[in-house]
């Protein structure tokens, strides 16, 4: 993280954002630049459960998407 500014929730606040959180942000809404959401408030938006949020994380992972690894 040197010299990087950590990266916050654009709703709450809440920072730093975890990978997952950044790369679930990125991939599932659609923003440019990105709109970036911890994982309670990205629930919010994609009316998903952050169990849902999670898995999807999982399967995109092993589809072999770049954000996840
Ligand atoms: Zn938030």
């Amino acid at each position: 993280m040197a010299g990087r500014r950590a990266k916050r929730c654009a709703w709450c606040g809440r920072e730093p954002l975890k990978k997952i959180e950044i790369a679930l942000s990125k991939k599932l809404l659609d923003f440019d630049p990105p709109l970036l959401l911890c994982l309670s408030c990205l629930g919010e938006e994609t009316k998903c459960d952050e169990e849902e949020l999670k898995y999807l994380a999982e399967r995109f992972k092993e589809e072999g998407c770049g954000l996840f690894k």
